[in-house]
């Protein structure tokens, strides 16, 4: 059934002006496509993304008065003025985009307000573009000869171009540039340690948004025929923000359902305030922005959700057998030198946390770092994954020195990582969320991506991510929401991720930390399995007993030093190592 919805809705959307319906339904039906376009962009932008914009409606300026001023005053083809729209709204957010998404959360808002109030100032104030009273006389749509006027000749292309866009973002959110951009909201980290740079995919989300706008811009200025500055003000910009929170964050079609809403809402309230409150004025963003607070409360994650409940969900084809492998990196030999750490210190403000500690991991080993809690373990794991800068000391991976990298290119080099509180996308699938590992092995982007045409290589993802949670026990729960996952499982899945990665040298954070005894010993089994298959492996644990049976070598630390190395039977023996444990806790 599910596969009939969107043909049947598309087909209803397109063939509405051929049907009997009043001209008043056409117009409101074409407003609510014009803004769908828009909110669809907010939809992954910020429903997705987790960025803010509020100057949505600014690009969609840049649209509408480019079609009008190059049209009546240059007299150049609508098809032109797209072309040229489109452009500039793209450069101007890889501008915004550039200069502001490295930065940390407020930066985008904030300078897309400023955006948009400087762009409506312009629009106001320049004799060239017709300052408050705008540019009239926009010649209408014409296609193939065909006139299409403002009405119901329109009407099909506004809707043809908004489920285009809505069939783009869906098939965008289900490809492997998508599941990077659904990483980018809570999991940045995680998708910067699976070799993903979270920048370019803000980028791409910002420049899509944008992109949507200005084509609502251009659609919107040959409808109305006519374009002044107030549709594009902060005001707008903050009514796209209210449609594509009210339809549903993060749902594609929540943005019909908000605009839908917001459309015939305001429709209505523009007739009713003034007769209540008898004067005239922008009363109905007030309502807005109590009912904004309303929903919020009470619903979240936005009104599609309740419609969703009546639709069927959709399952996964498991349509990936007999895909080709995925390519693979030559691995060390045994016994080669992989990791060399040297020397590494941090110190925070005048604490040091790890105070010159130096050990080796070799290929095919499987390395404890131990020490009870304070001690500077995660702090060395995250030294020598690059998440934290080094103070002193060097860091050498396959003979590189990795010092200084960003954790995705460290990646990139061949080592994987788990971290000590599970990170995961908790609304993705298993499956899903495994398939992120294998990012840097694969290569489709995101227009490929929208015309479908990275299925053979998201086949391959999904055979290796299958591949992987067989390796560790899971395969039977691939269709599960990862947030369903109990924490032994959760642990699991994040190796299972860190393997699909392809890695020469896998680090696990405490990953024995917080499961069940049973849990533990499928853990062992699963590590101990991998080291009979050659995985080199380096372990930070706080469960002394955890590491005795599994590892060839162990690292023991305390305040921030190295304590002593040696086999697990040493280190069991040491009454330096028993003092250092009975000295805190046990
Ligand atoms: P472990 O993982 O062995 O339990 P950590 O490496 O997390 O220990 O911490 C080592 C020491 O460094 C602790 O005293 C901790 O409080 C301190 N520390 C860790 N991270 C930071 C930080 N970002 N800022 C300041 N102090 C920190
Ligand atoms: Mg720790």
């Amino acid at each position: 059934m599910s596969r009939w919805i969107f043909p049947a809705f598309a087909a209803v959307m397109l063939l509405l002006p051929a049907l009997p319906v009043p001209d008043f339904w056409i117009t409101q039906s074409t407003y609510i496509g014009l803004y769908a376009i828009v909110s669809l962009g907010l939809v992954l932008l910020t429903g997705v993304a987790g960025l803010t914009s509020f100057g949505q409606a600014a690009f969609v300026g840049v649209g509408a008065y480019t079609a009008a001023f190059l049209a009546t005053k240059l007299g150049i083809s609508p098809w032109l003025t797209l072309f040229v729209g489109v452009t500039l709204a793209v450069a101007a957010a890889l501008l915004l985009g550039a200069l502001t998404l490295r930065m940390s959360g407020h930066y985008l808002p904030l300078a897309t307000i400023a955006w948009g109030l400087a762009l409506n100032y312009t629009m106001a104030n320049m004799e060239w573009l017709g300052k408050y009273d705008g540019i009239l006389g926009i010649p209408a749509l014409s296609i193939f000869g065909v006139h299409l006027g403002t009405g119901r000749g329109l009407h099909p292309l506004v809707w043809a171009i908004a489920l285009a866009a809505a069939l783009a973002a869906l098939r965008l959110l289900d490809s492997r540039p998508g599941r990077a951009i659904r990483a980018l909201k809570n999991g940045s980290t995680m998708a910067e340690a699976m070799g993903i740079s979270t920048f370019r995919y803000k980028l791409t989300v910002f420049v899509f948004a944008a992109f949507l706008a200005a084509v609502s811009g251009w659609l919107f200025a040959h409808f109305q025929r006519s374009v002044s500055p107030s549709p594009f003000g902060i005001n707008k910009g903050i009514e796209y923000l209210f449609m594509a929170v009210l339809g549903g964050v993060g749902h594609v079609w929540g943005a019909f359902l908000g605009s839908a809403v917001v459309r015939l809402v305001e429709d209505k309230l523009q007739v009713l305030l003034p007769q209540l409150i008898g004067t005239s004025g922008n009363f109905e963003t007030i309502v807005f922005g109590i009912v904004l607070v309303v929903v919020l409360k009470y619903a979240p994650d936005g009104l599609w959700t309740f419609v969703q409940r009546w639709l069927p969900t959709p399952v996964r084809v498991r349509d990936w057998d007999g895909a080709a492998p995925l390519p693979t990196a030559t691995k060390p030999a045994r016994g080669e030198l992989l990791l060399d750490v040297d020397r590494v210190r941090k110190t925070f403000g005048g604490l040091v946390a790890v105070n010159d500690v130096s050990f080796q991991v070799r290929a095919g080993d499987i390395v404890g770092l131990i020490g009870p809690n304070g001690a500077g373990k995660s702090t060395t794991f995250n030294l020598v994954t690059g998440v934290l800068s080094l103070s002193g000391g060097a860091v050498n991976f396959r003979g590189q020195a990795v010092a200084g990298l960003p954790s995705r290119q460290i990646a990139r080099r061949g080592m994987s990582r788990t971290f000590q509180h599970v990170k995961m996308i908790p609304e993705m699938t298993v499956l899903e969320n495994v398939a992120l590992g294998g990012y840097l092995r694969s290569s489709a982007g995101s227009v490929k991506a929208m015309l479908r045409l990275d299925r053979a290589e998201e086949r391959q993802l999904f055979a290796e991510a299958e591949r992987q949670l067989a390796r560790i026990g899971m395969a039977g729960q691939m269709h599960e929401l990862a947030g369903n996952l109990a924490l032994g499982p959760q642990r699991l899945m994040e190796i299972a991720r860190a393997l699909c990665t392809d890695p020469a040298l896998l680090l696990l954070d405490e990953p024995a930390a917080g499961l069940r005894h049973k849990e533990k010993q499928a853990l062992g089994e699963v590590l101990r399995q991998l080291k009979s298959e050659g995985m080199s492996i380096l372990l930070v644990e706080h469960d002394m007993d955890f590491v005795m049976g599994l590892t060839d070598r162990i690292v023991v630390m305390e305040f921030g030093t190295k304590l002593m190395e040696g086999t697990p039977a040493e280190v069991q023996a040491s009454p330096a190592v028993r003092a250092a444990y009975l000295g805190t806790e046990h």
